[in-house]
């Protein structure tokens, strides 16, 4: 059985005081389904919500990380300092990162192996602009992502990879891809895993859907047979509304 994720990427929102209060509200939600619930702060937040979240259940993960040990890199983060804290996942290759941060396929395959080499789990997030699929090229784009970042990998490495399909177009703009529309692609995420690695690598990796998330469409979206969950943006700012997509399955 796949893993089913919710996580919510928190991008740069909530300073200390507010990343306090939205745990805290967080941890007086109940979760009724079997999904993994992850929560992503700021940098300079995640030492507090690691200590605040023990016990409860709740993951807390990286919203990036660079590739290098250690060293001259003015401002940024490695994943051995992750990982002195406890943080053991990161979200590599989100579209934001790509388009304000200049992250290609090649950075990102390289950080994809920097968190692999400490142990890591990563969630891998990829997908195809406005003008990709309007021009019927969605499927040829995000196969590249794929391929460009992670078919250097061993087999064995997926037990450490989470995918995540996020249609630019659709996140934080309030348009949601359709449930059949995210399936479809899922679907041919799936096979393109399979293609290469087989379908026992295939069937295992879990799936995520990303953009423009909310508890009134999660249920639907969720309930494709190759979404196997969520990667919030808007609404994990809400622990009302956050545990109303965890408890969407
Ligand atoms: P959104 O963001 O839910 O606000 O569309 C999703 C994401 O960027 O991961």
């Amino acid at each position: 059985m796949r893993k089913q994720i919710v996580a919510g990427n928190w991008k740069m929102n909530n300073d200390l005081a507010q990343t306090e209060t939205l745990i805290a509200n967080l941890k007086a939600q109940t979760k009724t389904t079997n999904a993994e619930v992850m929560i992503a702060p700021t940098a300079t937040n995640l030492w507090h919500a690691y200590n605040s979240t023990k016990g409860t259940g709740i993951e807390v993960i990286a919203q990036n990380m660079h590739f290098a040990e250690n060293g001259a890199y003015t401002g940024e983060v490695s994943a051995a300092m992750l990982k002195s804290i406890g943080i053991n996942t990161v979200i590599l290759g989100h579209s934001e990162r790509r388009e304000y941060f200049n992250e290609t396929d090649e950075t990102l395959a390289k950080k994809v192996d920097a968190a692999l080499a400490k142990g890591m789990r990563i969630i891998f997030c990829f997908g195809e602009e406005l003008a990709d699929r309007k021009a019927g090229n969605e499927e040829a784009v995000v196969g590249s992502q794929i391929k460009n970042a992670l078919f250097h990998l061993a087999a064995a490495d997926f037990q450490n990879i989470v995918l995540a399909y996020e249609p630019v177009w659709a996140i934080g703009t309030g348009e949601t891809a359709t449930a059949d529309q995210a399936q479809d692609m899922h679907a041919f995420i799936r096979k393109t895993l399979a293609d290469k690695y087989g379908n026992d690598v295939a069937d295992e990796v879990s799936i995520l859907y990303g953009g423009s998330v909310k508890p009134a469409n999660a249920e639907e979206i969720f309930s494709k047979p190759d979404v196997d969950g969520g990667l919030i943006g808007g609404a994990a700012l809400n622990a009302e509304d956050f545990f109303g997509i965890v408890n969407a399955f």
